[in-house]
């Protein structure tokens, strides 16, 4: 297998640039130890410079090369700051889920050794729907999920549909294959019973395809409590979107911190890697930030790769960056958020010779 795999690079707002080009390298060194052919970086405008450069954050050129590319890897986005009208609407991650239509949102939750958690043995992976829901912004639905009939009156409407419900839950299901085979559905059918009720209902129907998973669920507000408990009971976790939005902050900080929460967002087509925390304007520009959250983003992108190229090599390369954080972790090298003296980049050197001690 020789193809030369081309990735873009999305460098985004506050901590962005510094934590994409760390996860870019730490790939690469990835792709060198396991004999992989080497990626085609391809850096694109979008967001604040883009605004700067292109007049807009989202440039067209951006979506048109974005169609072309294998994959790519986004950095976050700080758009409330953006100068009007930028800073109103759809941000730019928004922007890009919707014109792909990335509509799983894979959050895994795993505990690394030698971090602080509230649960060592957590490993689980929330799949969320990412293109409907009760979020206004996703919302297909009249274009929007809010209005104001008067100034002192405001609506949200969701969405759940059998399409999007069934692809959505096929993820899960495939994905518990690979794993521990068990999937628990999240919703509220209780209260809101028309739409999250088709949502589970949908899903159970789906179960039926994959009887060696073993199937349950739970209300969303009992989740949170069984989560907390027993985090490490859990395997895959099927939801919608703003049920797992929030799960997974919940599930991100029980298995250690926000800086080492990923995630990515694909189609059966597209695939982008996105650290779950946000451009955190707080710390940046002074090397502080935590990079693993977005070396963990791209692995889960090189694995989605593999899989559709049927590339072990990917794989392999994907294990060797996720061992090499592991490693550095174990070590004591750790950024300050996990209580560490680590610099954004003296971490991804670690990470870089943990794989290449040459
Ligand atoms: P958004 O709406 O974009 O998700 P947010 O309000 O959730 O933003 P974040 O940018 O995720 O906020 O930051 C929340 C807190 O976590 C901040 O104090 C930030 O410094 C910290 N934080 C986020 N990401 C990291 C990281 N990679 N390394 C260290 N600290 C981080
Ligand atoms: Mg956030």
């Amino acid at each position: 297998m020789t193809t030369t795999y081309r990735l873009g690079l999305l460098l985004g707002d506050g901590i962005g640039p510094e934590i994409v080009p760390v996860a870019a390298r730490a790939l690469d060194a990835g792709l060198r130890a396991a004999g992989a052919p080497a990626v085609d970086w391809i850096e694109l405008p979008l967001g604040r410079e883009a605004i700067d450069t292109h007049g807009r954050p989202v440039p067209e050129e951006t979506l048109e090369t974005l169609k072309d590319v294998d994959g790519w890897l986004l950095g976050p986005h700080d758009s409330v700051s953006y100068p009007a009208p930028f800073n109103a609407g759809l941000n730019p991650s928004g922007t890009i889920r919707k014109h792909f239509d990335l509509f799983a949102n894979i959050r895994p939750a795993k505990a690394i050794a030698g971090s602080s958690s509230l649960n060592q043995a957590t490993d689980l992976v929330i799949v969320r729907e990412n293109t409907e829901g009760f979020y206004a912004d996703r919302n297909t639905f009249a274009g929007t999920g809010e209005m104001m009939p008067t100034p002192d009156v405001a609506i949200m409407h969701g969405i759940i549909t059998r399409a999007a419900t069934e692809r959505i839950a096929h993820e899960a299901f495939r994905l518990a294959m690979t794993r521990d085979k068990h999937v628990t559905i999240v919703h509220k059918a209780n209260v809101l019973q028309l739409t999250t009720g088709l949502f589970r209902d949908v899903c159970r129907e789906i179960a039926a395809q994959y009887p060696e998973v073993r199937l349950d669920d739970f209300h969303i507000d009992a989740a949170t409590v069984h989560l907390l408990r027993r985090a490490q009971e859990f395997d895959v976790i099927v939801t919608e979107n703003m049920f797992g939005d929030i799960l997974s902050d919940l599930t991100g900080e029980i298995a250690g911190s926000l800086g080492i929460a990923p995630s990515i967002n694909s189609s059966d087509q597209h695939a982008m890697a996105q650290a779950s925390h946000g451009s955190a304007p707080d710390i940046a520009g002074q090397g502080k930030a935590n990079p693993i959250a977005m070396i963990l983003s791209s692995t889960m992108l090189l694995r989605w790769l593999a899989g559709k190229h049927d590339d072990p090599t990917l794989l392999q390369a994907a294990d060797f960056v996720d061992d090499a954080v592991n490693r550095t972790v174990a070590a004591g090298t750790v950024t300050p958020d996990m209580g560490g003296t680590a610099t954004t980049t003296s971490f991804g050197d670690a990470v870089v010779s943990a794989l290449d001690p040459s």
